[in-house]
């Protein structure tokens, strides 16, 4: 049984939209002895809207996701990737995802999550990468962090995973929004384009990063361009066939017309000429800005097409999905996660089972996860409260 805690006052929030503090890597065996657990790579995560679970609980199976069923659900929800494991179970770090795991954290994107654990799949990616990826999310364990119920659980990192991706993104935004905030000459937004062709992508996104460098070196562009950072924006063009890989960029520097920036990147590229750039009217588009355009890595259109996914998949790994140059060239730097003294209760499983089978300490605790995290009223359902359940003492 896990470890139950005395009760606190706690204010639900029935929004279904809150701070989801996540562990890069959870013991699997926290006593919850009460005293604290200091746990590491704690980070902030913010749910998307995902399909309605606010409804009356019901198994996985009767979830719809806006997708038709998938063959290889086994019947729980279509955001569980079953992966297989080989060898002996004892040289696992980390026990697999579990279906509910799964449906809390990636219910928002299921389908679109699933093309792309078949694209890693296609393209020979590596045993960990997948697995990680198919695991996301699991060991989802509830804390008390002060006041607050927190939940925890394991995170992939991959750069497609979009749980993932933006929380790191949010850290960039954070960031690039700070420098932009301190920048002494005025800020543009610059967008560069390639002439459309039907090069591989890998090579196009090769190119594209390489005219840029030359770009900030043509006498015409240099002494306007002193820092700033660009976002990789890979779209298809109308006819769905090719690529349109795009940087988008905010730039601190003096004066720079469109026809100048314009002839600049055409002799830098020799065969394009469409940019665009514009002064940035105010803070908030500034902010709107890179907000959309730091966490854009794979676009819907993209990942409807198992080919183009196949080989975005391919051309992105190993590259750079933004930079920061110049003055910015350190704009971004990696912190480490805040580490927080959380207080464990228990697996989600088991105190779900503690609290169905009627101990009251779990119970309590449920009902207040239900409240913070309406997603979990359908995969981890409880039945009505009664009108004499008593609280914990
Ligand atoms: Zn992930």
């Amino acid at each position: 049984m896990p470890a139950i805690l005395t009760r606190v006052t706690l204010e639900p929030s029935m929004d279904g939209v809150a701070a989801l503090p996540v562990l890069a890597a959870l013991p699997l065996a926290l006593t919850g002895a009460g005293g604290g657990t200091p746990l590491p790579d704690l980070c902030d995560f913010e749910f998307d809207g995902g399909p309605d679970l606010s409804g009356p609980p019901s198994a996985f199976s009767s979830l719809d996701s806006g997708t038709p069923p998938l063959e290889t659900t086994d019947g729980h929800h279509p955001a569980y990737l079953r992966q297989e494991r080989y060898g002996a179970p004892d040289h696992d770090d980390y026990a697999p995802s579990l279906p509910g795991e799964a449906a809390f954290r990636h219910s928002g994107w299921s389908a679109k999550r699933r093309r792309i654990y078949q694209a890693l799949l296609r393209t020979g990616q590596s045993c960990r990468r997948v697995a990680n990826f198919a695991d996301c999310g699991n060991t989802l364990w509830l804390h008390r962090d002060g006041q607050e119920l927190a939940l925890t659980c394991n995170k992939c990192h991959d750069r497609l995973c979009e749980p993932c991706q933006r929380e790191r993104q949010a850290e960039v935004t954070e960031s690039i929004l700070l420098k932009c905030h301190d920048a002494v000459q005025p800020l543009r937004f610059v967008t560069l384009t390639l002439k459309h062709s039907d090069t591989p992508l890998g090579l196009q996104i090769d190119r594209l990063t390489s005219c840029f460098k030359l770009l900030r070196q043509h006498p015409d562009v240099k002494s306007a361009i002193a820092g700033g950072v660009w976002f990789l924006e890979v779209k298809l063009d109308k006819s769905k066939a090719r690529w349109h890989p795009h940087l988008h960029c905010v730039v601190e520097g003096s004066f720079l017309d469109q026809k100048t920036l314009a002839r600049a990147w055409h002799h830098t590229t020799g065969d394009s000429y469409i940019v665009d750039i514009r002064a940035i009217g105010s803070a908030a588009d500034r902010a709107r800005y890179v907000t959309k355009y730091s966490t854009k890595p794979l676009h819907s259109e993209v990942s409807r097409d198992p080919e183009k996914l196949q080989e975005f998949v391919t051309a992105i790994k190993g590259r750079r999905l933004y930079q920061c140059f110049g003055l910015w060239s350190k704009a971004v730097r990696r912190t480490p996660a805040k580490r927080k003294l959380l207080t464990p209760i228990g697996h989600i499983n088991t105190v779900w089972l503690d609290a169905l089978a009627g101990v009251p300490d779990a119970l309590f605790w449920m009902r207040i996860a239900h409240g913070r995290f309406p997603k979990l009223r359908r995969t981890y359902p409880l039945p009505q409260a009664g009108k004499d359940e008593a609280p914990p003492p």
